[in-house]
Order: structure tokens, then sequence, then C-alpha cells
């Protein structure tokens, strides 16, 4: 079933990108990620965009404009210790992580999100939590494919006609 297949690949990637938010989470404290990609066209059209992880917040950022020399064209990355945070804000969204900025200047225009970490692994871990659900539940069913959970009511074969996998004679 190719449907089941790319569920349980898409399964695979959510819970790889978990895995990876959990980890940057924690490395958040101590550097400052930032994944960048510049594409210059000269004719105050350039565009930038960043990625980065730091003081348990995930930014995406895109600068569209004129952008001035110090952006080099291309992938770029680069780590730093994280800044000193900025004064304690009193705003419940920003005090957990959350915010959305948008700067309009003459030559470009500045946005960035940014998210907890942890939302950002929560959202992942939905998708490997239902297939882990599935794959329970598929176990502790009798009379189906353990393979494609397929209805194997009076199959004397021991072969799932669905799937074509061999199946304990039950
Ligand atoms: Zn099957």
């Amino acid at each position: 079933m190719v449907r089941r297949r790319c569920f349980t690949i898409a399964s695979a990637l959510s819970l790889f990108l978990c895995v990876a938010t959990a980890v940057l989470w924690a490395r958040s404290y101590k550097r400052c990620d930032e994944l960048g990609f510049v594409l210059i066209n000269h004719k105050h059209r350039d565009k930038a965009i960043f990625l980065d992880s730091g003081l348990g917040q995930l930014g995406a950022r895109i600068e569209m404009g004129e952008l001035d020399d110090e952006y080099v064209p291309g992938l770029s990355y680069s780590s730093r210790p994280p800044n000193p945070r900025l004064p304690a804000t009193t705003a419940f969204w920003a005090r957990h992580n959350f915010s959305a900025t948008k700067l309009k200047f003459d030559w470009m225009t500045w946005r960035r999100v940014g998210l907890p970490h942890w939302v950002v692994a929560g959202v992942m871990a939905i998708l490997p939590t239902v297939s882990l659900r599935r794959y329970l539940k598929t176990r502790s069913q009798s009379g189906h494919c353990p393979h494609c959970r397929y209805d194997l009511t009076g199959n004397a074969s021991g072969i799932c006609p669905e799937c074509g996998s061999a199946i304990k004679a039950s």
C-alpha cells in the first residue's frame, strides 16, 4: 500500500526532525546557530533567508530589497555564543519565545518569525506518535496482516493477498 508507505516515511522524517529540534534546543543555550541563503540580484530585489536557533527559540527570517556588501551570496552557516537576553519583557508571548516582527525600510523589508523549540519538536512528534499507536494497535489485532493490516479472515493460504507477506497460521 503506497499511502501507508508514504505515511511511514513521513513519520520517520518527522521523528528525525523532532530529535534534531530537541538537540538544537539543548544546544541553543550555549551556541546560536544560523543557516543562511542569500540571493543577490542587483536590482534592489535581493533576497536573504535565515534559519536560526538560539536561547530556546527557532527563527525564520526573510530580508528582501537592497542588501549591502556584508551579505555574502549563497549558502552560509555561522555559530556564535548567544547574545545576552534583552531586558526582560513582560509580554506573555515574548517571554515564552514566540515572536513575529516586520520592519520596513525604504530599501528593504525584514520579517522574522520565532517559535520555541518545544513547539516545533511537539508538532514533529505528532506523526510518529500516531504511527506508533497504529503499530501497537495492529500488533494486538489478530486476524489481520501484521504488515499491511489487511483483514485475513478465512485466509488459509498463509500469504497475505494484499501485500504478499508470509503469515503465521493462526
Ligand atoms: Zn499484508
